[in-house]
């Protein structure tokens, strides 16, 4: 069973409170980052650094985004409780969890199959319950759309086609797009049914999106 603790509450708070000093303002954010438990998703060697704002390793050479970096991107998709969501790169689940908690109708899509069936005990456990797929999401998930909200978390080398597709006409798609040493933050906003509008922001390094309209494997 896992369990949370005072301590690592009151390094939430602390996190949460930097959160806000470096412009993260959306208070359903910031009470979601305060409510969900970062160490669950860590192994248990890094929990003591879950609070700090970095990012850290979890299985199979991926990573959980820093704290900022999950923030930066939820409050550029300006979402509304019971937005639908479509997240790139499932990873740990944290990210999910935060959306969940934020009241979002959640999907999410991961390509390895480990970090997939992981990330689905351990939301389950906590009582979230996004949907979720192992795929390659830079082709989205069809099914489903269209989609209030699409977040890519892993570097890409353009804007796929599909997940601009699978945008309902007002959604955002926020996505780093770059080289392998460093992304823009983009935002694509879907004005009408032909218009999209992109906006850039602050550079970031992610780990690669791996798949038919992102990055190849060698
Ligand atoms: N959002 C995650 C979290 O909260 O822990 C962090 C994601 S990590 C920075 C990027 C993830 O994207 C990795 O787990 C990686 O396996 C996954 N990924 C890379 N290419 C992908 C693709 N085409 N489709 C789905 N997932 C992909």
């Amino acid at each position: 069973m896992l369990k949370d603790s005072y301590k690592y509450k009151g390094l939430r708070e602390i996190l949460v409170a930097k959160l806000h000093q470096s412009g993260i303002r959306d208070k359903n954010i910031l009470e979601a980052m305060l409510a969900v438990p970062r160490h669950f998703f860590l192994e248990s060697a890094f929990a003591e650094q879950a609070y700090e704002d970095i990012a850290l390793p979890i299985a199979e050479g991926q990573t959980i985004s820093q704290p900022y970096t999950v923030a930066y991107q939820t409050q550029l998709l300006e979402l509304q409780p019971g937005d639908k969501v479509l997240e790139i790169g499932t990873g740990s689940g944290y990210q999910a969890a935060i959306l969940c908690q934020m009241g979002m109708d959640v999907y999410s899509i991961e390509r390895n199959p480990k970090l997939h069936m992981q990330a689905q005990k351990l939301l389950n456990e906590l009582g979230y319950h996004p949907h979720l797929l192992l795929g390659d999401g830079t082709l989205g998930w069809p099914e489903f759309a269209p989609y209030h909200g699409i977040v890519v978390t892993a570097a890409s080398p353009g804007i796929p086609k599909p997940l601009k597709e699978q945008l309902a006409v007002g959604g955002r798609l926020v996505i780093p797009v770059g080289d392998l040493e460093s992304q823009q933050m983009l935002r694509l906003t879907r004005i009408s049914e032909s218009e999209t509008k992109i906006e850039e922001f602050k550079y970031f390094k992610f780990v690669p999106l791996i798949g038919k309209e992102g990055w190849h494997e060698k």
